[in-house]
């Protein structure tokens, strides 16, 4: 698997300082092959690992991470947000119903997962209707209907003895009566060959271009591994598709597919099915899915663990430092680049204890992200010794850190001003709420 191999070459890399490219390279291949191992096709491969090289180069060393969890971090991140970052969610007609049809080969799980589609709308309010236009297998209307009375839905199929119907005249009518008896999504299923068939993608595009749907989306076995490249694009290229649900992953399966269909097509991975009960679908989890492509969930909840445990250490090694009104300018500067990762700065600091306070109201509303830039300017330009003992810094030291950092001399001043001022109340303050106490025996 993907964490021993990499836990070899990552042996390498322990005590190491900083990623040198050499170490990229080896960490690289040994992904590349991780990957071609968990069925993900080769084009995909060496796209991701493109991508993949030129992230690690720019990376810069944190002080929570070694270099081996660190290229296990962005191997992860990287995967995340090929396949999609945040999930997106189903789109809806402006007026209803709503058309979702069901694309896909045959046995990859359309008709189940139109079930339990219909099974999650229904929880969430809705009213769906399902329309069988699977008229190829004797049998398919019939699964359709149990599948729905299973769900506790109505299902629109061919009336019995009428012979074989015509799918895209059913899908219509199917429509037809949504609108008729308030149904508001219509899930349209469909027939498919075990092979890609010209017929019956033809078939599929027909009833897409007779019903127009919302969202087409296509139904893949996460099982057929590199074949998905394949498949889907002559889905895509036969039918067109706005999304995609992946099926079977209760199986075996690593997912590679799903990285491939997602680089191939560029199309969302919106639902995950994963078994043959009903409840057995969610929507696509993309952090889920990358940490089952790479095979070590493991390894990246003990790397979030020393991320937050990093993060409490500085936090309550700065505390402490508060209470004795012995902060440095050093630590001024680490602390903001720490809040700053969590997002804008008025966001965070507004959810202080006492943010509404007067006092602290004011202050913030002269916080803002550029000033801060500036601020940070000014600490970089000052040296070690200056940064750990302010006092030192005398009129011939302020005119230099202006120069060198591109302010004028008064934001030096001020600056410096300001963190004496800040220093001495954040002493009072940690005595008001007690944080000296809790910083002192945490440390
Ligand atoms: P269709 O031909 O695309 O309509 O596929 P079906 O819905 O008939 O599914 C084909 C077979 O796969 C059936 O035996 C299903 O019970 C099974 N199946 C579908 N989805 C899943 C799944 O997520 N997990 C498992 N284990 N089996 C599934
Ligand atoms: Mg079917």
């Amino acid at each position: 698997t993907l964490s021993e191999r990499l836990g070899a070459t990552l042996a390498n890399l322990r005590g190491k300082g900083r990623l040198s490219d050499a170490d990229i390279d080896t960490t690289a291949r040994e992904i590349r092959i991780a990957l071609l191992e968990a069925d993900v096709a080769l084009p995909v491969v060496r796209g991701f690992i493109a991508r993949v090289k030129e992230r690690a180069k720019g990376v810069e060393v944190s002080g929570a991470l070694n270099p081996a969890q660190q290229v296990v971090k962005i191997v992860n991140d990287e995967l995340v947000t090929v396949l999609g970052g945040e999930t997106r969610r189903i789109r809806f007609a402006k007026e209803p119903p709503s058309v979702v049809m069901l694309a896909g080969l045959q046995g990859s799980g359309k008709t189940t997962l139109a079930g339990k589609l219909a099974h999650w709308l229904k929880g969430q309010g809705h009213a769906p209707l399902l329309v069988a236009c699977d008229l190829q297998r004797p049998n398919a209307v019939t699964q359709l209907q149990i599948v729905g009375e299973r769900a506790g839905v109505t299902t629109f199929a061919p009336e019995p003895g009428n012979g074989v119907g015509d799918p895209v005249d059913v899908a219509r009518r199917g429509v037809a009566h949504a609108r008729e008896k308030m149904f508001d999504i219509v899930i349209i299923d469909t027939a498919g060959r075990l092979g890609v068939d010209e017929e019956l993608m033809r078939q599929a595009s027909d009833i897409r271009e007779a019903t127009r749907p919302d969202e087409t989306l296509f139904v893949v076995d996460a099982m057929i591994g590199q074949d998905a490249v394949a498949t889907a694009e002559a889905f895509r290229d036969g039918v067109g598709f706005t999304g995609v649900v992946l099926t079977k992953l209760d199986g075996d399966a690593r997912g590679g597919a799903a990285l491939s269909v997602r680089e191939v097509t560029g199309q969302p991975i919106l639902f995950a099915s994963s078994g043959e009960k009903l409840a057995d679908f969610d929507v696509f989890h993309p952090d889920r899915m990358a940490s089952r492509i790479l095979g070590m969930g493991d390894l990246l909840t003990l790397i979030e663990q020393a991320e937050s445990a990093f993060d409490q250490e500085q936090a309550a090694a700065t505390a402490a430092k508060m209470s004795t009104g012995e902060l440095s300018l050093e630590d001024f500067l680490e602390q903001m680049l720490a809040i700053r990762k969590m997002g804008p700065i008025g966001n965070i600091l507004g959810m202080l204890p006492g943010a509404n306070s007067g006092q602290m109201k004011e202050a913030l509303a002269q916080v803002d992200d550029r000033r801060l830039d500036r601020l940070q300017a000014i600490i970089r330009g000052m040296t070690p010794a200056e940064r750990a003992d302010p006092k030192m810094i005398n009129g011939s030291r302020r005119l230099r850190i202006a120069n060198g950092s591109g302010v004028s001399v008064n934001e030096v001043n001020e600056l410096v001003k300001n963190f004496f001022e800040a220093r001495k109340q954040m002493k009072q303050m940690a005595g008001q709420f007690g944080f000296g106490g809790a910083a002192r025996s945490a440390t």
